[in-house]
């Protein structure tokens, strides 16, 4: 995939800007890049602060796929993120379905959203990844504790290494999704998740679940092991009960 990058200091979302350029026919591999987000989203319509030194970008895809295998393509990017950041934190871990963890914080989140046009399906990943500190601090009302790729490395990293690691997985992982299909992308899903095998909380609305995580279904659901018997969690918020170290 050829990626062709725009630097914005300041957009609404980078999702945003990414869906009204794919509705004027912008191509696959459009990659937009902001210093700020005034409206930056994530999952739910949940809010996703773009703070000084975090990298908010977005790129646009175009599959030939049914629209039913477009939300496959959130858990393609967050194993392709989880390439990319464990190259700068060897620790990261994926949250299901597609949060990026360090040590149980959040680094990095990703938004999937999809649009039909006159110029065929578009689909934007965007990401937002916390690079260093903010000056400012952090957000307050954060639901997981923040945290960024700096506290885990003796060396700077700019946030043009971190696009550029980004893109690299990404296109790696997506050209592996569109020739092979879900199966290799839920295998390293399933490697990188912080999960497996442990006992988890599912909010789902008014509902808690406890189980324990088995892996990912071909959907993309968590697979959950419930008092003996197999559930599908299609939506909900993950929380883990125990910790893996
Ligand atoms: P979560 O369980 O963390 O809310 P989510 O998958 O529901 O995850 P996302 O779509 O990844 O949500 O992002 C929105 C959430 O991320 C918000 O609820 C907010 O608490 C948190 N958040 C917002 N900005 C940041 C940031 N810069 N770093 C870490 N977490 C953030």
């Amino acid at each position: 995939m050829n990626f062709s990058i725009q630097h914005f200091e300041s957009l609404d979302s980078t999702n945003k800007e990414v869906l009204r350029q794919a509705k004027d026919g912008a191509q696959q591999g459009l990659t937009i890049v902001a210093e700020q987000q005034t409206h930056g989203k994530g999952r739910l319509g949940r809010k996703w602060e773009t703070v000084d030194h975090a990298l908010a970008m977005s790129v646009l895809l175009r599959p030939s796929i049914d629209t039913a295998k477009v939300s496959q393509l959130s858990l393609v990017s967050a194993v392709a993120a989880h390439e990319a950041l464990s190259l700068f934190a060897p620790q990261t871990r994926i949250k299901w379905p597609n949060d990026l963890l360090i040590d149980g914080k959040k680094v990095c989140g990703i938004l999937t959203e999809m649009q039909q046009g006159k110029h065929g399906l578009a689909v934007v990943v965007g990401l937002g990844i916390n690079v260093s500190e903010p000056a400012s601090g952090w957000a307050k009302d954060m639901r997981t504790p923040p945290t960024h790729l700096h506290a885990y490395s003796q060396h700077h990293i700019s946030k043009d290494d971190v696009l550029q690691a980004i893109l690299e997985s990404l296109n790696t992982w997506y050209s592996r999704f569109i020739q092979d299909g879900f199966f290799p992308i839920r295998h390293a899903w399933e490697k990188a998740h912080i999960a497996n095998g442990q006992t988890v909380s599912v909010h789902d609305g008014n509902t808690y679940i406890q189980g324990i995580a088995l892996g990912l279904a071909d959907d993309g659901a968590l697979r959950l092991l419930v008092n003996g018997e197999e559930q599908r969690i299609i939506a909900g918020d993950v929380s883990l009960m125990e910790s893996k170290t």
